[in-house]
C-alpha cells in the first residue's frame, strides 16, 4: 500500500566543507533552510552537533515543529551501509566506518536515513528536477571528481557496499594519469575539472600555449571563458572530456538502460546544455544501442539543493 508523503520533510546535504539543510512541503518545494560550514578538523563529535543545531535553524527558518518530522536524511560524502546506517568512509573528512545515523538521530531526536551524496543528488532530480517523474535514471555529476547515480523504479542503486553508480572510477581507455583513489586510469581522470586541468597542464608542458592561467586554483568558469575565447588546448581538453563522460555514459546505460541521464555538477553547469548534443552524438558513436534509441539527455535543475532534496526524499521513502 502506498504511503502518504509526509507534509514536511527535512534533508541535510553534508560536504567536505559545509553542511546545507532544507526542509521540502509535499510537492518538493524548499519552504526553510540553512548552512553553516563542516569543519572537519574538529572532529566527527563536534560535526554531528553541528548538522543537528544547523538542522534546528532549518526547521525554524520553515517555522516546522521538530516533532512535525519523524524521520531526516542525509547525504554524506562516501560509501555508505544504507541498512545499517553506517557512513563506511569519508576521504574529505578522514572517517572510517562513522555510525552516523544514529549518533545524529540520537542528537536530533528522529530517526535518521543515510545515503551517499552523489546518489541522493541523482534522486532528487528524479523526485523534483531534471529528470522528474522518470522512473528510471543515470545522472552523471562532473564536478573536482566525476559522481554519478543509478535509480530504477524511482530507488537508488546504493548496492551491497555503498559504491552502486560509481561511474568516475571505472578503468577507462584514455590513458594512465593517477587517479585520487589510488588507481590508475579512471574515467575521473578525464570526465572531471581536475582531469581537464591536468590535461591543460600537460599540453603546455609539451610547450604549448593556452589561454588559460593554470597556477593555483582554476574556477570552472574560467576554463569556459577560455573555452569561448577560442583557446584550442582548452578545447581539446574539454572535447576529451566529453568523450570520456559518453563512453562512462554508455557503459552505465548498457547495464541500466535508463530513461533519462541526468548531467549535472560544477564543470557541467558552466559548459550547459550546448554539450549535450554531443554528448549524445559521442553515445551513438560508441554503441549501436543509443543509434537505435537516441538517448535522452538533461541538464541538472536543482543546483545546489539537489543533495539536500534527495536525502529529503529518501527519508519519505522510509518513513
Ligand atoms: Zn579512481
Amino acid at each position: 500500500m502506498p504511503r502518504k508523503t509526509p507534509e514536511f520533510r527535512l534533508g541535510i546535504d553534508l560536504g567536505g566543507t559545509k553542511i546545507h539543510i532544507v526542509v521540502i512541503d509535499r510537492k518538493g518545494r524548499v519552504v526553510g533552510s540553512a548552512r553553516t560550514a563542516t569543519k572537519g578538523e574538529r572532529g566527527y563529535r563536534i560535526v554531528v552537533e553541528r548538522i543537528a543545531r544547523t538542522a534546528l535553524e532549518a526547521l525554524d527558518d520553515a517555522d516546522v515543529k521538530r516533532k512535525a518530522v519523524q524521520v531526516c536524511g542525509i547525504g554524506a560524502p562516501g560509501p555508505v551501509d544504507a541498512a545499517k546506517g553506517v557512513l563506511r568512509m569519508a576521504p574529505n573528512l578522514g572517517w572510517l566506518d562513522k555510525p552516523l545515523a544514529r549518533d545524529l538521530g540520537k542528537a536530533l531526536g528522529m530517526r535518521v536515513v543515510l545515503g551517499n551524496d552523489v546518489n541522493c543528488g541523482g534522486l532528487g532530480e528524479v523526485a523534483y528536477g531534471a529528470a522528474e517523474s522518470a522512473a528510471s535514471a543515470v545522472a552523471a555529476f562532473v564536478g573536482t571528481g566525476l559522481g554519478g547515480a543509478v535509480i530504477v523504479d524511482g530507488r537508488v542503486v546504493n548496492g551491497a557496499h555503498g559504491y552502486g553508480g560509481e561511474i568516475g572510477h571505472i578503468p577507462a581507455p584514455f590513458g594512465d594519469a593517477m587517479c585520487g583513489c589510488g588507481m590508475r586510469g579512471c574515467l575521473e581522470t578525464v570526465a572531471s575539472k581536475t582531469g581537464v586541468l591536468r590535461m591543460i597542464r600537460d599540453a603546455v608542458a609539451q610547450g604549448r600555449k593556452s589561454r588559460l592561467d593554470t597556477a593555483g586554483t582554476v574556477k570552472s568558469s574560467a576554463i569556459a571563458k577560455a573555452l569561448a575565447d577560442g583557446c584550442p588546448v582548452t578545447k581539446a581538453a574539454i572535447d576529451a572530456m566529453v568523450d570520456g563522460l559518453a563512453w562512462g555514459l554508455c557503459a552505465i546505460g548498457n547495464v541500466a538502460d535508463p530513461e533519462v541521464y541526468v548531467i549535472g555538477g560544477g564543470m557541467a553547469e558552466v559548459l550547459g546544455k550546448p554539450m549535450l548534443p554531443r554528448i549524445a552524438e559521442r553515445m551513438a558513436a560508441t554503441s549501436n544501442l543509443y543509434r537505435r534509441n537516441r538517448p535522452r539527455l538533461v541538464m541538472a535543475s536543482l543546483g545546489d539543493d539537489a543533495v539536500a532534496i534527495g536525502a529529503a526524499v529518501a527519508s519519505g521513502e522510509a518513513g
